[in-house]
């Protein structure tokens, strides 16, 4: 058996054993497989053991492997997530080419988004990108701003806004871990009740998904876990 469906199987009883523990349906959790840094021959072994949802951080990587995956295995039905930073000049091939953004973090990109999603396709879906522990380094928006600009989002034709997404501080204790996640869903139940239709909470990687279960994620994403370390080229 290979790797990869090993670390697949391995990552889908942590998911299960973080729901039952939480008391969630399992099923109300979604696994994203990261695959940045790793090439076709990845995704598509990753795809036979029955994964069919990826998510992609850097944009010209991503679209020569979506190419590849496509020209290799045209049978293979594949929903392609971009999760990294956006550069307003860069909005048109994903529009075109994704299934959902995680990563936006002002109205501009979303806007640029909404216009150039060819009409052919439904709707990109998108995330909210919101920084959660208030890092400076960090993109997204803060807490205090996220209501007035998903109301602004959701508000914008060919994008259906669908939850926030976080990437809090990397901290070891799970306790710890757990704060920046209760947050992230108060912060989704006070959009939720202020009129918006939101149902995606996009949070925990490898080291803390346990955590975000725990405080209702619904879209876990998830890449050295299932593909191993990451080598950065350079
Ligand atoms: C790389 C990355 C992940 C996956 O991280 P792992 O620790 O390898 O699971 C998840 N989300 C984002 C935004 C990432 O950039």
């Amino acid at each position: 058996m290979s790797v990869i469906r090993q670390n697949l199987q391995a990552v889908r009883q942590r998911i299960t054993d973080a729901a039952n523990s939480a008391r969630r349906d399992v099923h109300g959790v979604e696994l994203l497989a990261v695959s940045k840094t790793f090439g076709a021959d990845a995704v598509i072994a990753a795809a036979e053991a029955g994964q069919g949802a990826f998510g992609e951080n850097y944009l010209q990587e991503a679209l020569e492997k979506i190419a590849e995956v496509r020209a290799t295995r045209p049978d293979l039905q594949l929903e392609w997530h971009f999760i990294g930073p956006i550069q307003s000049n860069k909005t048109r091939p994903i529009a075109e080419h994704f299934d959902w953004v995680h990563s936006v973090d002002r109205v501009k990109i979303a806007q640029r988004l909404s216009e150039q999603r060819p009409a052919h396709l439904p709707p990109l879906n998108i995330c909210l990108q919101v920084n959660i522990s208030g890092e400076a380094s960090k993109s997204g928006v803060l807490p205090t701003e996220a209501l007035a600009v998903a109301q602004e989002i959701s508000a914008l034709p060919n994008v259906c806004l669908r939850g926030l997404m976080a990437i809090p501080e990397a901290v070891g204790d799970a306790e710890q871990q757990r704060a920046p996640f209760r947050q992230m869903h108060a912060l989704l139940d006070q959009l939720r009740a202020a009129g918006l239709k939101l149902d995606t909470l996009s949070m925990g990687m490898s080291g803390d998904m346990a955590a975000a279960i725990a405080e209702g994620a619904t879209i876990v994403r998830i890449g050295s876990a299932i593909f191993g370390t990451r080598e950065y080229a350079k």
